[in-house]
């Protein structure tokens, strides 16, 4: 490492050093070593990609039996903004998780696709694949802008349709400027790179992740206020876009070994005109690029850059870069629409919203999803948009043809109309086996947790007001626990934080009500929470709303009454 930089940690060093995110992944491609080094493993998130291990261990017999060590594989991530996809696009990756990796899709809540247990030896090959249907994985991961997401738009309202406009624009103008990714995973050689200059990132980038969304004034279906920065669309009287009010410093991830860390709801900074979209989004990235810790990543998230600093200096300080200065105007209230089931557009042609629990995309006995979703987008040439709730949406399908298209998702048993209760909201994130920051199950733990709570909520008649659930196998917040109404939170194997408290509309952080709570202890309490929730929460109070206003005290001394008197019996 270069000397000149000693005073920079590795992981700042290594970025400055990489020559535009190259490093030696090209050379490391074309070797015969099983995996990635460490520096490259870090660069490849800027490609969008991370380096895994399954972290299931071999059982007794699998190892009598001589069954070889799980091999490092690659986690695959697209950028996507806004979720969208042609038909083409989506076969695109259905076949290359079928030839290159587990053979499942994963949606993510940054309306984005994973593969996951991709080979190094076929990262370039999947890669290519992907890129000849026009998509990128570039940025997907690593300290730059995300994936933009914006709201799932099932009935092509005009409003939402303009939004997309503007998630390409900001996509692109992030985008890294370096050729990198072209020359290690399509061209495969290094060409000439003297002429790249990154304006936006510099030869640092960012401190850490930088996450982007978009939205209509109203319309909270993107979770606005986790994002480090949001836009949130106002209209004129013909209903074009005039401009929008902007969010900084929302984050979800926490560190559970550095108390300086916690979720951070975003900071409504002010309205400004349409024209000076990208203008104040360059000013806000930059103030982060310039600011933010990079002396420690679990700090150096924009949400601590302002808490740092101070809301009115950052303001200040994006007033002078962009030259803006901010309006302040009435926020509307927030809601989130629902996406799933059947709906109609003005140009007559209709959508249908499928639920994926987990966003995991996969043909299981029973329930050939994959296979299912393959032929439908295939036959009819289905546009699709995911959700920021991993679920997706099929677009376009001529009214002609619907009743065919709900035949034959009712013949692979694939559920095309809303789901009841908890599901419709419920989130869990990938975690283990592949997830090397998770402390305990999250996505295999799903269906049954849910399915218990289901039964409970079905039980005391509250479906039409079933919680926002979200569980996480850590508390990095990939899910956003943090503003369910209610969240199981990993700590450690098979043990749980619970939070509660937070609201439908996911406008306020929820707040932990008990620590290591094993898994199997989980649906009793609850059950007892429902009971109260049931009993005590006044009329049409969502179960977020009732515990927030019983708060911790409460709550914890009902649960332990309740639980002695039926342990007592
Ligand atoms: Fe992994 Fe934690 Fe994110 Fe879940 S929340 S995917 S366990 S980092």
């Amino acid at each position: 490492m270069n000397s000149q930089n000693t005073n920079l940690t590795k992981d700042e060093i290594r970025k400055i050093e990489s020559t535009g995110l190259r490093g030696t992944i090209l050379d490391e491609i074309n070797s015969e070593k099983e995996r990635f080094s460490v520096d490259s493993d870090q660069l490849l998130k800027f490609h969008g990609m991370y380096q895994q291990k399954s972290r299931d261990r071999l059982t007794l017999i699998e190892k009598q039996q001589g069954a070889p060590k799980k091999p490092f594989v690659l986690m695959v991530r697209g950028r996507i903004p806004g979720g969208y996809l042609t038909a083409k696009q989506w076969l695109a990756w259905d076949y290359a998780a079928d030839q290159w990796s587990f053979g499942s899709l994963r949606l993510t809540t940054r309306q984005s696709i994973q593969l996951h247990g991709v080979l190094k030896k076929n990262i370039q090959s999947t890669i290519r694949h992907i890129n000849q249907a026009l998509i990128t994985t570039t940025g997907a991961c690593g300290d730059v802008v995300r994936n933009v997401t914006q709201p799932p738009n099932p009935s092509l309202q005009p409003e939402l349709n303009q939004l997309n406009e503007y998630a390409v624009l900001l996509s692109k103008h992030f985008i890294v400027k370096t050729n990198a990714w072209h020359e290690i995973f399509i061209d495969g050689e290094t060409i000439n790179h003297s002429d790249e200059n990154d304006k936006i990132y510099g030869k640092q980038y960012l401190p850490r992740k930088f996450k982007v969304a978009i939205t209509a004034t109203g319309n909270n279906s993107v979770d606005i206020l986790t994002n480090d920065l949001g836009f949130c669309a106002t209209y004129d009287n013909n209903r074009n876009i005039e401009g929008w009010f902007v969010f900084a410093g929302g984050g979800m991830g926490s560190n559970i070994k550095d108390e300086q860390t916690h979720p951070s709801t975003a900071h409504l900074i002010g309205w400004i005109p349409k024209n000076e979209f990208i203008n104040v989004a360059e000013a806000i990235v930059t103030v982060q690029r310039d600011f933010g810790n990079r002396l420690n990543r679990s700090q150096a998230r924009l949400k601590y850059t302002i808490r740092d600093r101070g809301l009115s200096w950052f303001k200040d300080e994006v007033s002078n870069r962009s030259n803006v200065i901010f309006e302040n105007r009435k926020l509307p209230e927030w809601n989130t629409p629902t996406w799933l089931g059947w709906h109609q557009a003005r140009d007559e042609t209709w959508s249908v919203g499928i639920h994926t629990l987990s966003g995991r995309i996969v043909d299981s006995e029973n329930k050939p999803l994959k296979s299912a979703l393959r032929y439908a987008i295939e036959k009819w040439q289905l546009d699709v948009q995911i959700t920021p709730d991993q679920d997706l949406i099929l677009l376009g399908i001529p009214k002609e043809h619907k009743k065919f298209i709900k035949n034959w998702f009712d013949q692979n048993q694939i559920q095309t109309e809303k789901p009841n209760g908890l599901l419709e909201k419920a989130l869990t994130c990938v975690a283990l086996p592949m997830c090397i920051k998770a402390f305990a199950e999250s996505e295999r733990i799903g269906p049954n947790l849910l399915t218990s709570l289901q039964n409970i909520i079905s039980d005391y008649h509250l479906n039409n007001k079933a919680p926002v659930i979200r569980i996480t196998g850590c508390p990095n917040g990939c899910a956003r626990p943090f503003m369910a109404e209610l969240a199981f939170v990993g700590q450690k194997p098979g043990h749980y934080m619970i939070f509660v408290g937070g609201d439908k509309e996911s406008t306020r952080l929820n707040w932990k009500l008990k620590e290591m709570v094993p898994y199997e202890s989980i649906p009793n309490l609850i059950g007892i929470l429902f009971k109260l929730w049931s009993e005590q929460g006044h009329e049409d109070e969502h179960f977020g709303d009732f515990t927030n206003r019983t708060g911790l005290q409460y709550l914890n001394q009902k649960i332990n009454d309740l639980t002695i008197k039926e342990n007592a019996l």
